[in-house]
């Protein structure tokens, strides 16, 4: 059994996703973006028990919601993040160049690899690194429930932008060709922002990914 419960929160409308294992009330956030209060007051109201937080990078508007959902729990859950983002998210997630200071939250405690599986509950996350946006991007595949948690490396018709420290336009190429578009077509990609998609639609119609 799984569960996801999407949310639209702060300054760049970025999308949060509380996700659990209904059967053990264990529970996670993918990039607790913004207003941790209203993440944290969806899994109570639930009986969910958030246990972890996972950042598909470490850029501000991802994390941060983490401070105020970690300071209402005891014990603190743990973060997961790719050392390659640890720079950033050290320099409160590159928010200072957009006017925001954010509370991090903890510091992080386990460390993303490619391959690396997360278990939540009987729900199984397989980790795909998938650098470009920034150094340390990864993706979250659920197989079981035929979805991927993927950030801000593809979107509905568009891709992630480059242009930031740590961006590499051929890098996050080669990262939708090779850890998104091996997906089968028909699994929901659940985006950092906008509207969530599939594989196919991306595969027959993102513009960027055009000759992958
Ligand atoms: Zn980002
Ligand atoms: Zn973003």
């Amino acid at each position: 059994m799984f569960e996801i419960v999407s949310f639209i929160l702060g300054p760049v409308q970025t999308n949060a996703y509380l996700v659990a294992d209904p059967a053990t009330k264990e529970a996670a956030v993918v990039d607790p973006a913004w207003d941790g209060h209203i993440i944290l007051a969806e899994a109570q109201k639930r009986g969910w028990r958030i246990a972890h937080l996972w950042y598909t990078h470490a850029h501000f508007d991802h994390i941060g919601g983490a401070g105020a959902i970690a300071d209402a729990l005891n014990p603190l859950p743990l973060v997961a993040l790719h050392p390659n983002d640890h720079v950033l998210w050290r320099a409160g997630g590159g928010g200072a160049l957009f006017g925001f200071n954010i509370d991090p939250g903890p510091e992080p405690a386990i460390d993303f690899y490619q391959g690396q599986i997360l278990r939540l509950g009987s729900v199984e996350f397989e980790v795909r690194f998938t650098p470009g946006h920034t150094l340390g991007h990864c993706i979250f595949y659920v197989a079981s429930a035929n979805v991927c948690f993927c950030g801000d490396l593809i979107f509905a018709g568009t891709v992630g932008r480059t242009d930031l420290p740590g961006g590499d336009w051929d890098q996050l190429v080669e990262s939708i060709k090779t850890q998104v578009f091996t997906l089968p077509d028909e699994t929901r990609l659940l985006p950092g922002h906008g509207p969530e998609t599939t594989v196919g639609e991306e595969k027959r119609n993102n513009p960027f990914a055009g000759g992958m």
